[in-house]
């Protein structure tokens, strides 16, 4: 039991130690991942990658404060400073830029969509018996069933 307890307490105590390097690692590999990832069409799955560009616009912001962090308490040389905050300020950029290419082209999408909406009610004349909305190819009214 002893043992089994001391065990216990040896992960734990390596996952703590190591948790700043496993943080990064995973972080890390998130970014990359997503960041090859292209938009695909429909607005909501256009809202989750917005979101999803949210979050890790954020994370490599957090990242690079971090690393910040790190320079000023001295875990980290001046050079890897450098070439790490270089590659999260890429990662940032590259994020930014889809965040860009997405507001636009949702803006874009939501405009077709109300022009498509706006056709297809398209309201193209009146009914001359009780004043409906109809179609220019309607034959009768809709509403009345006079003819048109
Ligand atoms: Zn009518």
């Amino acid at each position: 039991m002893v043992i089994l307890a001391g065990f216990a307490i040896g992960i734990i105590m390596a996952v703590y130690i190591a948790w700043p390097w496993i943080k990064v690692y995973m972080e890390g590999d998130e970014i990359a991942v997503d960041i090859g990832f292209s938009g695909s069409p429909g607005s909501f799955a256009q809202d989750d990658e917005l979101g999803e560009l949210y979050s890790q616009r954020d994370a490599a912001r957090t990242a690079i404060e971090e690393l910040e962090f790190d320079l000023k308490s001295g875990t980290l040389s001046n050079e890897d400073f450098d070439e790490l905050k270089g590659n999260y300020e890429a990662k940032a950029d590259s994020i930014l830029k889809q965040i860009d290419d997405k507001e636009k082209g949702a803006w874009q999408d939501s405009e077709i969509e109300k022009q498509i909406m706006e056709l297809r009610q398209g309201v193209a004349c009146f009914c001359p018996e009780c004043g409906g909305k109809c179609r220019e190819d309607d034959k009768f009214c809709v509403q009345c069933g006079a003819s048109l």
